[in-house]
């Protein structure tokens, strides 16, 4: 029996390398991972400009008290530069975004002051107000996003706003994917008596794709020697994860250990958790390989512990597990001390604070029960029953 987290350190410790990195445009960068730290090449903004509509006048022509007439000595839209120096008693009509011109230093809002044909009545202002000042926003020089962030709206239009077109980012690591079992059907086809459509293809399928994934789809495997033989030699070329389900419990553990042992090094482990336990570790032909219990749930599970990380770590990402937070239980919970169990849970913020109760039956083959929740409940090894009201780990979906 191995622990949750000796089973992750271990498989962690293996990745020692990301995938290659690509340039991608720009417009292709959402939801990618930035391979390099990005340097801001410019200031942004790229010189001192108006914050608002008004006047640009020299600081030293502000009136310690009553007004002054200066006279406005030019118009200046936001895109345009004026080539001269502002000297005492002018002011400058300028734009929100206009560059601050050669001599000024402050901006009188258009709505404080009095227009008098070319003239302009100012009163008392602050020094320097209303001028966003080069630089204020990124500096040259500066690292504004770190290589393994995940590219949000905000990041590229950051770099963006930096000049940037394209970006140096992971490409997608891909996953090798298939179903094993005699009794598992391609949904869309007719299914045999004895049978079930086969779950575990796309809820893996769509859990490699929302970790940045892409999926090598290798269908359903049956339970034959041969066949599960030449599929998975054909899964480790050109893949970085290979990733089966089922075939790991003790029913059929003796065909696929066989198979395993013939095409590569593959670890039978005992993982104390609940639901999951059975899973088969290792690499074929130099490949990481992960054999998922074939129930539903603890297949997914499974994944969410044991292999999100590791493409996360393969896909360049600095952040490797996801934020848990703590919410009071509305429900005693029955707990094995020696294991980590996983409860699938809903979760609501209630008069100021976090709630969670479970969603129902916890059977490791009750996928419904993965659609009901929106977290999993995470009780520690070293714990025993919760009562109702005590604090629990989730960790929303
Ligand atoms: P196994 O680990 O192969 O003994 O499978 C354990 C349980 O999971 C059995 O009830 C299987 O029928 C079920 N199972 C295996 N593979 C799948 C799959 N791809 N989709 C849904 N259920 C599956
Ligand atoms: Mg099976």
């Amino acid at each position: 029996m191995i622990s949750v987290q000796a089973g992750q350190n271990h498989i962690l410790s293996r990745i020692t390398t990301a995938v290659a990195p690509e340039l991608v445009p720009v417009t292709r960068a959402l939801g990618r991972v930035l391979a390099e730290d990005f340097t801001a090449p410019i200031d942004v903004p790229p010189s001192d400009n108006s914050a608002v509509d008004g006047y640009a006048v020299a600081s030293g022509d502000i009136p310690a008290s009553g007004t002054r007439a200066l006279t406005v000595v030019a118009d200046l839209a936001a895109g345009s530069v004026w080539p001269h120096t502002l000297v005492s008693g002018q002011a400058l009509r300028i734009m929100t975004g206009a560059p601050m011109p050669d001599g000024a230093d402050t901006v009188y809002p258009q709505e404080v002051v009095t227009r008098e044909g070319d003239r302009v009545r100012i009163g008392a202002l602050a020094k320097g107000v209303n001028v966003r000042m080069r630089g204020e926003d990124v500096e040259a020089g500066a690292i504004v996003v770190e290589a393994g962030t995940v590219l949000r709206p905000q990041e590229i239009g950051l770099v963006t706003s930096l000049g940037a077109w394209q970006l140096a980012v992971r490409r997608k690591p891909r996953v090798a994917l298939m179903s094993t079992g005699d009794e598992v059907a391609e949904p869309g086809t007719p299914r045999r008596p004895g049978q079930i459509y086969d779950a575990n293809r796309f809820t893996l399928r769509g859990s490699i794709e929302q970790c940045g994934g892409e999926v090598v789809d290798l269908g359903i495997v049956p339970d034959d020697r041969a066949a599960l033989h030449a599929r998975l030699l054909e899964a480790a070329a050109g893949t970085d994860v290979i990733l089966t389900s089922g075939g790991v419990s003790v029913g059929v553990y003796d065909l696929v250990k066989a198979v395993l042992a013939e095409v590569g090094a593959v670890d039978f482990w005992q993982v104390a958790m609940q639901p999951g336990r059975p899973l088969a570790v290792g690499s074929i032909r130099d490949v990481p390989f992960f054999g998922l219990p074939g129930n539903p749930v603890a297949s997914l599970l499974s994944f969410m512990l044991f292999v999100r990380p590791v493409i996360y770590k393969l896909g360049g990402r600095r952040t490797l597990f996801p934020e848990c937070w703590q919410a009071r239980t509305l429900e005693r919970l029955p707990k094995k001390v020696g294991r980590m169990e996983y409860k699938r849970g809903i979760l609501r913020f209630v008069d100021g604070g976090w709630e969670v109760r479970t969603t129902g039956p916890q059977g490791s083959g009750i996928l419904s029960s993965m659609v009901a929740g929106n977290c999993l409940i995470v009780l520690d090894d070293a714990r025993g029953d919760v009562a109702a009201g005590e604090l629990v780990t989730v960790e929303p979906f």
